[in-house]
């Protein structure tokens, strides 16, 4: 539930250069929320809702009828397990709400689920008392740089043949020079890659889907001393967020969905569970409403 310290769940994500943003999760209050950062709903393209409990979604029909409002002219896709489909076509049919621009609802299973030029975005099945999906978005690796200089002073001609060059193509010239492509070109830039796994107690699906992410956004509702209590209910404590981060050799964690329970200020605080999740894997950080994070190209 939201306490007012912090609102539920929704992280939105923006890949670079693209006018884009990519939402995870859509929790009651998400456009409210949306009025208050510097996000702008209008480039808002895809959804992706790992489950179909309220405080991950009912903020969904709200904001896609106030985007039907503001003249959103960019389609948008919304990804999540069933009975997705049925739940925004129904609430459509009720509530009269037709949107002015293409809405695409695609209701996932395991593997991938988009793919285009730039990135690819697969999900896995978490343990949760409703089917729940992880979602792993992956920046695919950029070809180095182009030496252009180097291939100007060899009197290579530029045009068609630099393309091919940059391709890591081998080309000869007309007087019988022959130049490899890799010789012009620097290292590929390696792309980045950040999971979302929300809600899950424990299970190796979310460390695999984790495997050697830049970044993990992991749920840790529960401190250890309630570690029964997330057994039950099928959520995480922070430790076992830790775990997961740790067996899939990511390079930074953030926990978040916390507990009211631990409200700041309790017996136990949220500075409690980032202490209990650092003693297995120190680079760990406690997400707060409006917490920005860049997700950093890695040097090899
Ligand atoms: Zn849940
Ligand atoms: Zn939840």
């Amino acid at each position: 539930m939201p306490t007012r310290a912090r609102n539920v769940s929704c992280v939105a994500l923006r890949p670079p250069q693209r006018a884009e943003v990519w939402l995870f999760d859509c929790g009651e209050g998400t456009q409210h929320q949306l009025l208050r950062s510097d996000l702008n709903i209008s480039q808002i393209s895809r959804i992706f809702i790992t489950h179909m409990h309220g405080d991950h979604m009912l903020g969904l029909m709200g904001l896609l009828a106030t985007c039907g409002m503001t003249a959103h002219a960019r389609a948008i896709d919304i990804y999540g397990p069933r009975p997705l489909g049925d739940y925004v076509r129904e609430v459509s049919r009720r509530t009269q709400f037709q949107t002015n621009y293409p809405l695409g609802v695609q209701e996932v299973s395991e593997g991938l689920i988009f793919e285009d030029e730039e990135y690819t975005v697969t999900c896995a099945p978490l343990k949760h008392r409703l089917p729940a999906f992880g979602f792993r978005v992956t920046e695919k690796d950029r070809p180095g740089h182009f030496d252009v200089e180097k291939a100007r002073h060899l009197g290579i001609p530029s045009g068609p043949l630099y393309g091919r060059l940059k391709r890591g193509e081998r080309v000869t010239l007309p007087d019988g020079r022959t130049f490899e492509g890799a010789d012009f070109c620097g290292p590929a830039q390696r792309g980045r890659t950040v999971v979302y796994c929300t809600d899950t107690t424990y299970c190796r699906s979310a460390v695999e889907l984790a495997r050697d992410a830049d970044l993990l956004i992991h749920e840790a509702t529960f401190a250890e001393a309630d570690e029964a209590l997330a057994v039950r209910s099928t959520h995480s404590t922070a430790r076992m967020a830790a775990r997961v981060a740790k067996e899939a050799g990511v390079q930074a964690l953030v926990l978040t969905h916390f507990s009211p329970r631990y409200f700041p200020g309790n017996e136990v605080g949220p500075e409690d569970l980032l202490l209990e999740a650092r003693s297995v894997f120190p680079a760990t950080e406690s997400a707060h409403d409006f917490l920005t994070i860049d997700v950093e190209r890695r040097v090899e």
